[in-house]
């Protein structure tokens, strides 16, 4: 998992999305709400056409799930779920790149603490603040706080909703990237003339379809 950087939508679009989020929030208060069909009559549209063509502006060519960061984000998920909070369903910063296993597995859990989400937002928040990588089971791990002697209670259940200890393509990606990145930093540190600027680019060009690590170097 990593950060994701949020464009904004074009006027036309965000306006389009509020219009759909009023009728939203106007039939739910009179009953008549039906989510699954209001959505999928919606993502039939043009708006929501580039809402999906923004969020995958937004994970590069591959094209990659914003939670795993492994399979093909084909779907765009709503992160407070759409089946509980409709009043969020049309709503931009709600809305990222999911693939359908992420999709299938995260469903309506969504832990709160004081109305807040126990969930990484990887569009809103650094997620390696919450997040650690093992790289003996190649899992990404809660974050432990040596200071508390605590597992980071987001990372925990971004963790446990996600089921990102239970992946093995995932863990097995994670690892099979570590391991490259190991082996350059060995070889560069080994090298008795080392560049910096060739190690740049080995870094750089180190495929990275698993992102186990921080965004690229600048
Ligand atoms: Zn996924």
């Amino acid at each position: 998992m990593r950060r994701f950087l949020r464009p904004d939508l074009a006027p036309k679009v965000i306006s389009a999305l509020a219009r759909k989020q009023k009728r939203t929030n106007t039939n739910r208060a009179a009953g008549a709400l039906k989510i699954d069909a209001a959505w999928n009559s919606a993502r039939k549209t043009k708006p929501l056409k580039a809402v999906l063509a923004a969020l995958k502006s937004m994970v590069g060519q591959r094209e990659r799930c914003m939670y795993c960061g492994d399979s093909h984000g084909t779907d765009i998920d709503h992160f407070w779920p759409k089946a509980i909070y409709p009043q969020r369903m049309f709503c931009w910063p709600n809305l990222l790149l999911s693939c359908a296993d992420c999709g299938r597995i995260k469903g309506t859990d969504f832990p709160l603490q004081n109305g807040e989400p126990l969930l990484v937002d990887p569009t809103a928040e650094d997620p390696w603040l919450f997040l650690d990588f093992d790289p003996a089971t190649g899992n990404l791990v809660p974050r432990f706080d040596p200071a508390t002697a605590r597992w980071d209670e987001k990372g925990e259940n971004t963790v446990q909703v996600l089921e990102l200890d239970r992946r093995e393509a995932l863990a097995a990606g994670y690892q099979k990237t570590h391991r490259r990145l190991t082996d350059l930093v060995e070889a560069a540190v080994q090298d008795t003339s080392p560049s910096p600027a060739a190690l740049k680019t080995a870094l750089r060009n180190t495929p990275c379809a698993h992102s186990p690590l921080p965004p690229p170097l600048p």
